[in-house]
């Protein structure tokens, strides 16, 4: 880590560039030997070239990214890429800003890489979203042709987002139901963490090719697992200790929030690992649940207090079980899952419901588990 000096110029700290890297290596799933390798490319001196369109969208994502309490990720992300066009940063504006656009698609021609933020509205031509006087479906369209490979970044541009929730007036669409002839990675989110986005550039820079990604585009090493199955509130899941309502002493208790609408049994994201703002936190550790932001079926399409399905067993998580009084009624996980395989149906777990439902039946509300369990 001998060439550390442009970070340091930007602000940046020796030890916030290395614990950074550390934190990006973790990310991606790769041992703590590899971080030097990581912090390597991450200073090399060629910049790619970065072209970043806005369409429909409420520029949540760079908020996240640029608003955090602790700038490490933005500041590495930023000085690691050539950011020639983003329209909430860039100093230029009117014809010279389109000026800066088009100058750099023509001369990186093939080599820059696209982040699209926004979903991108199809109906009457796209004329309900314009930039520069053309439509969104145009810019991307052009912009992607030169682009060696293109990062939709947030929910809307991977799948639409709050724009194409029913009745979708305008037609919105995420980037891969347009352009079909790019590599395209979804980071999705509402906002998605800045180390997913700041881990998919730095793989990209390291391992000089894109990350493996799942069915919905999204690198596995961030999304490859549910957050179900790392939340520090699933031993009361496992348990049958479920919150009964907001400001409820069980919620309060820490309760799992299954029956509050918590989408995480359905959700694939890192959220309950990587956690946010540097402080440890999610939205299940304060109490509200997860509204499925990565999935293209749950946000927007169910109600936030609804509860999603549970088709599949989950793997033990990372934290101790609940230290039940009547031990024989606990239940595992692994009875969690077997439950939830034959049921199909929004099971909270607990051995009082494995006894209950011999032939896994639904169960009446009442019998979810919870209210027996928070009297101890
Ligand atoms: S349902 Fe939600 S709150 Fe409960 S354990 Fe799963 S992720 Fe955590």
């Amino acid at each position: 880590m001998s060439q550390l000096g442009h970070f340091f110029g930007s602000g940046i700290s020796r030890r916030d560039f290395i614990k950074t890297c550390v934190a990006t290596t973790a990310v991606m799933g790769l041992p703590f030997s590899m971080a030097a390798k990581v912090a390597e490319a991450a200073q090399a001196p060629d910049r790619p070239p970065v072209i970043w369109l806005h369409f429909q969208e409420c520029t949540g994502c760079s908020e996240s990214l640029l608003r955090a309490n602790h700038p490490a990720p933005a500041t590495l992300l930023l000085e690691m890429i050539s950011l020639d066009y983003h329209e909430t940063l860039m100093a230029g504006s009117g014809h010279q800003a389109e000026k800066s656009l088009h100058d750099s698609m023509k001369a990186n021609h093939g080599k820059y890489i696209l982040i699209v933020e926004g979903a991108i509205p199809t109906k009457e031509n796209g004329i309900y979203c314009k930039v520069g006087g053309k439509t969104a479906l145009e810019s991307l369209r052009k912009a992607a042709e030169g682009a060696a490979a293109i990062i939709s970044v947030g929910t809307c541009a991977s799948y639409g987002g709050i724009q194409a929730a029913p009745p979708n007036p305008t037609g919105a669409v995420g980037v891969r139901d347009i352009i079909k002839d790019k590599p395209i990675i979804n980071i999705p989110g509402c906002p998605p963490s800045p180390y997913n986005l700041l881990s998919t550039v730095l793989y990209f820079l390291t391992f000089k090719k894109l990350p493996e990604l799942d069915q919905m585009g999204r690198p596995k090493f961030a999304y490859g697992r549910r957050i179900h199955e790392h939340c520090e509130r699933r031993p009361h899941f496992d348990a049958g200790r479920f919150a009964k309502d907001y400001g409820h002493e069980t919620h309060a208790q820490g309760y799992c929030l299954y029956k509050l609408g918590c989408k995480g049994p359905a959700t694939y994201a890192n959220c309950s690992v990587q956690r946010f703002n540097d402080a440890g936190v999610w939205p299940v550790s304060v109490g509200h649940p997860c509204i499925g932001c990565t999935e293209p079926d749950i946000l927007f399409r169910t109600a936030i207090a609804d509860k999603v399905q549970i088709h599949e067993p989950t793997p033990f998580d990372s934290y101790a079980p609940v230290d039940l009084k009547d031990k024989g009624k606990g239940a595992s996980p692994v009875t969690t899952g077997v439950l939830g395989l034959a049921a199909g149906a929004a099971l909270g777990a607990g051995a009082m419901l494995a006894r209950k439902l011999p032939d896994a039946e639904q169960p009446a509300e009442h019998e979810q588990g919870g209210d027996h369990e928070h009297k101890e």
